[in-house]
């Protein structure tokens, strides 16, 4: 079955509905985009799925547990082991040089600077920054940050990866070349990818689309 399967989830914040019985499931290396306008509820979704925030009804099964049964701290392990993120904004730690970035989740799970920085190292590769490592997000430019957020979101092997519009504060140009890394990346780990985008350019990077309206998910075709 499915890696990570959300259904009928449920969500209104006070008296805004967000969602109204939208569902997604995905497999292991499938690279799915969820499209929609502004407000139809991509990022709940999104966030629904990642153990981010509890639906009102509805389940999300990940890996045969149901997320709203796992106590929170279980859900924030869960999260940070297997669960990676990439957002609009690469929210990078300005204090810290890119590599250190990078190595960041690895620090947190627990390994050594050391250890994690020369882990990090060949993510920086493969993202094409390596000479980026001892730069500080300052330093660089918007496509070259979100690439160092592409790194740091795939540096701890997640079997999952949630991609909040990563292209969106970039130019055309910078981010086809995020995306053709992002999902390269992903391919050669296996991840799976939910991909929330509005641009039509960004969901041709997906293996699958479906579409969110008024917070209900519908499958735009079944394959390409
Ligand atoms: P999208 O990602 O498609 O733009 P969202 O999931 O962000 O959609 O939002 C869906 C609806 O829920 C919108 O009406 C939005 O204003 C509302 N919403 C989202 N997050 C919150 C929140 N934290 N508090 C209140 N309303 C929210
Ligand atoms: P050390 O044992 O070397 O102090 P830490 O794990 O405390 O290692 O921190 C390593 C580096 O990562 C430090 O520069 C620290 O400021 C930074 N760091 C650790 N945790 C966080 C975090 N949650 N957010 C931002 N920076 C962090």
């Amino acid at each position: 079955g499915p890696l990570l399967h959300a259904e009928n989830l449920h969500k209104t914040y006070r008296s805004t509905p967000a969602l109204e019985g939208a569902g997604l499931a995905i497999s292991a290396g499938e690279i799915v985009a969820v499209m929609g306008p502004s407000g139809s509820g991509k990022s709940t979704l999104l966030q629904c799925m990642a153990g981010i925030v509890r639906p009102d009804s509805g389940t999300v099964t990940y890996d045969g547990r149901v997320l709203s049964e796992l106590g929170d701290a279980e859900r924030s392990r869960l999260r940070r082991a297997d669960f990676g993120f990439v957002f609009q904004f690469g929210q990078l730690v300005p204090e810290l040089t890119c590599v250190e970035n990078v190595a960041l989740p690895l620090r947190l799970a627990g390994r050594r600077r050391r250890d994690a920085e020369q882990a990090a190292l060949p993510w920086l590769e493969r993202l094409e920054i390596a000479g980026l490592a001892g730069k500080r997000p300052g330093e660089i430019s918007g496509g070259e940050g979100q690439r160092v957020a592409v790194a740091r979101a795939l540096a701890c092997s997640p079997r999952v990866v949630f991609a909040d519009e990563p292209t969106g504060a970039l130019d055309s140009l910078n981010g086809e070349r995020v995306m053709e890394l992002l999902t390269a990346a992903a391919r050669q780990s296996r991840a799976a990818v939910v991909l929330v985008t509005h641009e039509a350019r960004v969901a041709a990077y997906a293996d699958r689309e479906i579409v969110v309206r008024d917070g209900r998910t519908r499958d735009l075709e079944s394959s390409r």
